[in-house]
């Protein structure tokens, strides 16, 4: 008898939203179909096709937990939250495959009027809010300058408006909310796309079911990509 560990379905960990809308296609390519969408269900582990394969529906920065816990034996997440977790946990989690997906930009935005290059070059000491307190950390640090970085969990666009900030890092991929609440991205952090994960034990001992998968989804983006 094979323990239980190995034979309940592989579960993969995907948020809600872009990541899972354009992750259907990269299911598709490996011949699973996935029934019921998360915008209408309120199931949060969801079957599809392949009795082999499950799906769980989490927050968009909880994937990577669930697969370095190995609650999920593999997931997909974006560099910007895989790199404000590697700092909480470092080394965790294996990232065979950039899918290339939920492409976007981490930017530095301000106010239309404020002029962020004069603040740089006069060494003042910028407040800067953001979701991505260690991106920016490391960012404003290559950079040489001063930050104060304020925590926030969303709505990064209404900071500089208010006046709790005089910039924001934020994601940016149209432009159309900086542009719609006044604000100008004046600099880029970091080119952004979404990162296949995988629990390293899980790569190990679940290999057979896991690996085809895994080549499967690295065929898929470099066709669509
Ligand atoms: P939550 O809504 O649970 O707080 P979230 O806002 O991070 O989380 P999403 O908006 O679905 O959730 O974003 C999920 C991922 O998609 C992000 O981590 C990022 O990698 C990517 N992403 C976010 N915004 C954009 C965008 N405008 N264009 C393309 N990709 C984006
Ligand atoms: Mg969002």
């Amino acid at each position: 008898m094979s323990p239980a560990s190995l034979e309940r379905p592989l579960t993969l960990a995907l948020s809600k939203g872009r990541i899972f809308d354009e992750t259907m296609p990269l299911l598709e390519a490996a011949g699973v179909r996935v029934a019921e969408n998360p915008e209408t269900s309120r199931k949060l582990i969801l079957p599809t096709s392949s009795p082999d394969l499950q799906l769980i529906i989490v927050r968009a920065s909880d994937v990577p937990t669930y697969v370095q816990y190995g609650a999920a034996d593999f997931g997909i997440a974006g560099k910007d939250v895989l790199y404000e977790h590697a700092a909480q946990h470092p080394g965790g989690l294996y990232q065979p495959v950039d899918l290339n997906i939920a492409r976007c930009r981490l930017c530095v935005a301000v106010r239309r009027g404020f002029d962020y290059e004069a603040a740089v070059r006069q060494g003042s000491r910028l407040r800067v809010a953001t979701k991505y307190v260690q991106a920016a950390r490391e960012h404003f640090a290559r950079k040489g300058v001063y930050v104060d970085l304020i925590k926030l969990y969303g709505s990064m666009e209404l900071a500089p408006l208010v006046g709790l900030a005089d910039a924001i890092v934020d994601l940016v991929s149209t432009g159309g909310t900086l542009k719609a609440n006044n604000l100008v991205a004046v600099e880029d952090v970091a080119e952004i796309s979404s990162r296949l994960i995988v629990n390293q034990a899980s790569l190990k001992t679940r290999a057979a079911k896991l690996q085809p998968l895994i080549d499967s989804f690295a065929r898929a983006s470099a066709a669509l990509g």
